[in-house]
């Protein structure tokens, strides 16, 4: 009986623990979310590995030293260390953007029908993938799927087409944003790679629009400025159901949201995805300007910028804070995460 009586109350102490480091998890307080920010900067800020995007000869100059973290919680509360107003270029982390901005124009089915939800295991910029996928375009969040995307919006004009792309991403940032001129310009000026996607996509009737339309609307895309807070507040956008906790604007149903997340987590970080996701257990997504933002659904989402990247495309510092802090505050999707 004794046995029985200490076996329960063993049990129970052992819920107990579980239910507090859950309830932990669930909802970290202010202070915790102070801290880990803090935390995770003053950790990694004296970090020099990897190496400024140069194909785009203007992201070589950016200074490699900047390092800026934020957390944006789903009612618009922000939690943040380091460099908050350099205004960066957002690159790649526009294209979960643009993705939903078809899913709530045209419906979830016509982001997946039109341009595929298959990660491609390849480089962002993979052609190889193109021939390899009957999608052609594979994904919205590689370059050829976020080419075609940019050709989806409709638009009756190449300006209507860019309007609402900016105009989307403006709203999911909750303030009007810019293209950096010196950006598109180093882009497009160098954008031999890009305009063979497009041809090809053009080619096998994966392209919605005039291939070279498509090109500069995307190019555009890229250069939007943004700072680490901009991207911290799209990513809450997510966290909280499509609405921007900032205006109250609904920008994605909240029943596509999963989806567009789901296309984050096997495809946010290209052919390192998998690494991705077995070490940090979050939807996200980088982009080339060095920006990375990943999403706790439902929660928060964390922000990161500093421009040196790792062999993938993305940044090596963003990369580790968002894992340390998705660590210490016990929130990967799928239990903790403990390897790094
Ligand atoms: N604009 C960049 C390109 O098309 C975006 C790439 C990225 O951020 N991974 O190459």
């Amino acid at each position: 009986m004794k046995l029985i009586l200490r076996s329960s109350f063993t049990v129970l102490i052992a819920l107990g623990t579980l239910c507090a480091q859950w309830a932990q998890a669930a909802s970290p307080s202010p202070d915790q979310l102070q801290q880990v920010v803090d935390a995770a900067y003053a950790r990694f800020k004296d970090v020099t590995d990897g190496k400024n995007a140069d194909y785009i000869p203007i992201l070589a100059t950016v200074p490699s030293d900047m390092f800026g973290v934020v957390i944006a919680t789903k009612d618009g509360k922000i939690y943040s260390a380091g460099e908050l107003d350099y205004v960066f270029s957002i690159q790649s982390v526009s294209k979960p953007f643009t993705a939903s901005l078809i899913m709530h124009e045209q419906g979830a089915k016509t982001l997946r029908e039109k341009i595929g939800v298959e990660p491609t295991g390849l480089p962002f910029n993979s052609k190889l993938a193109l021939e390899l996928y009957p999608e052609r375009s594979v994904n919205p969040l590689v370059n050829a799927g976020a080419i075609a995307a940019v050709s989806l919006v409709e638009a009756s004009s190449e300006e209507e087409r860019w309007r609402k792309v900016l105009g989307n991403i403006s709203d999911y940032a909750g303030r009007p944003l810019n293209v950096l001129e010196e950006v598109y310009n180093s882009e497009y000026e160098s954008a031999w790679s890009n305009r063979g996607i497009a041809n090809l996509l053009y080619n096998y009737g994966r392209l919605y629009s005039d291939p070279e339309e498509a090109l500069r609307v995307y190019t555009k895309q890229c250069s939007i400025g943004i700072n680490t807070v901009d991207l911290a507040m799209m990513g809450a956008t997510l966290a909280n159901s499509g609405v921007n906790p900032k205006t109250g604007k609904r920008l994605l149903d909240a029943e596509d949201v999963p989806e567009l997340l789901a296309i984050m987590a096997t495809a946010g970080f290209y052919d390192e995805s998998g690494e991705w996701m077995y070490s940090a257990g979050l939807p996200a997504k980088t982009g080339v300007g060095g920006g990375i933002v990943a999403v706790v659904p439902g929660k928060f989402a964390i922000a990161t910028f500093s421009p040196p990247l790792n062999e993938a495309g993305n940044s090596v510092r963003g990369m580790k804070a968002i894992r340390y802090i998705a660590g210490e505050l016990g929130v990967g999707l799928y239990g903790p995460n403990h390897e790094e």
